[in-house]
């Protein structure tokens, strides 16, 4: 089957949705292709049956992120401040207690979207007309020829003028066919580039009260031994609903769930109590086994290596081809206010482009 579009954007997450809300509110048309089967990439929030809502990807923003904070008041979508309390509990040894330790004051507090992050991606698929975003439709290829950009997905074939892709960069290049082949100098950046947060793990613990808060404690837990590195108190903004929510080890991806859920269960009962294990939903998500977000790199790169690279931000293939996504953002790559300037950044080439000479 064989579709149209003037821009096709490759993948449903903050970048794409962005670029797409930009084309929309200007009167342009877009059309984006999404592998998994729900939109928003890293920004996913899990609600358990409870009706608790547990960010399992991107979570806080602060002040600095003007251009994400500028995109939330338009879209109407209200932040608050994540507490952190003036003490967090700290481990250092699995066998010893874990101590107190005093925060210093927080000069940068950190905000969170009402509702959960994906919040905002509900708001920006709000202008997505029917049949505009493709889910389940991982592309497999894209070819440039003389009268136009295909994109072929299983039996799916897009005919386009212009192609944006959003993906982190080691997932194009190897994983996507490329013709004509992009400039050695950008395939070997594009398989250096580390896609931010992309080994993390994240689990989140719903209760249906703080009890944690009774004994004086705030929620927030460092430690160096694990399961969790970091876990915040993540009660939503209206006081209505409650979990402890964190960062667990890297190197916990390949034990089971249930292992990892043991291993949580025993950090928690030692930090809080047996109150802990009476807790309504584990949740969890482990980013490097998304092959949608994560692939294994050639090399070993380092965290934030090559984020941000110049050579991004270059229309390819004779203005037929842009590299988008948070990754290539010349500010705050790999954050969310990376993937909201990228977007921006690729708006204003394709409304100058010649290529395009966009049309409502
Ligand atoms: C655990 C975690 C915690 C984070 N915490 C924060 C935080 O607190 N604050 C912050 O600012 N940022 C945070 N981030 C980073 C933030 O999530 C990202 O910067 C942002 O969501 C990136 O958006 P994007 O659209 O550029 O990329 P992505 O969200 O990765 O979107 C790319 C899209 O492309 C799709 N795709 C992939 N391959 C294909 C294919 N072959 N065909 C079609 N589609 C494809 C994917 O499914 C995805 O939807 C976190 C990320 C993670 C994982």
């Amino acid at each position: 089957m064989m579709q149209k579009a003037d821009v096709l954007i490759i993948g449903g997450g903050l970048t794409g949705l962005t670029l797409n809300y930009l084309l929309r509110k200007a009167g342009y048309a877009a059309l984006i292709l999404e592998a998994r089967d729900r939109l928003g990439g890293r920004i996913w929030t899990k609600t358990t049956t409870e009706g608790v809502n547990i960010d399992m990807g991107a979570t806080w923003l602060g002040h600095k992120h003007t251009h994400l904070v500028e995109l939330l008041q338009k879209l109407n979508l209200p932040v608050f401040q994540q507490h952190l309390g003036a003490k967090a509990l700290f481990e250092q040894h699995q066998q010893g207690t874990a101590q107190f330790i005093p925060l210093p004051p927080n000069n940068e507090p950190s905000y969170r979207i009402q509702g959960g992050t994906s919040a905002l991606i509900q708001a920006l698929a709000r202008y997505l007309p029917d049949g505009t975003a493709i889910l389940d439709t991982p592309v497999e290829k894209i070819h440039a020829k003389a009268d136009g950009v295909y994109t072929f997905s299983g039996a799916l074939t897009i005919k386009s003028k212009v192609v944006v892709s959003t993906l982190p960069p080691n997932l194009l290049s190897p994983l996507i066919e490329l013709q004509p082949t992009l400039p050695d100098a950008l395939i070997r950046l594009m398989q250096q580039t580390h896609t931010w947060m992309g080994e993390s793990i994240k689990a989140g613990v719903a209760y249906a009260q703080p009890f944690w808060r009774e004994h004086g404690q705030t929620g927030t837990a460092f430690s160096h031994t694990g399961p969790f590195t970091e876990l915040y108190d993540h009660a939503d903004a209206e006081e209505g609903h409650f979990a402890l929510k964190g960062f667990l080890r890297n190197d916990m991806a390949n034990l089971s769930t249930p292992d990892r859920k043991r291993l949580v269960e025993g950090q928690l009962l030692k930090f809080f109590g047996q109150r802990a294990l009476e807790y309504a939903s584990y949740e969890e998500t482990v980013w490097a086994k998304e092959p949608f977000t994560y692939a294994p790199y050639k090399d070993q790169v380092l965290p934030h290596q090559n984020n941000g690279q110049e050579m991004y931000r270059k229309p390819y293939w004779n203005g037929r081809l842009f590299l988008a996504g948070s990754e290539t953002a010349n500010a705050f790559p790999g954050y969310m206010e990376g993937a909201v300037r990228s977007a921006e950044w690729v708006y204003q080439a394709l409304s100058k482009s010649p290529v395009l000479s966009l049309r409502k």
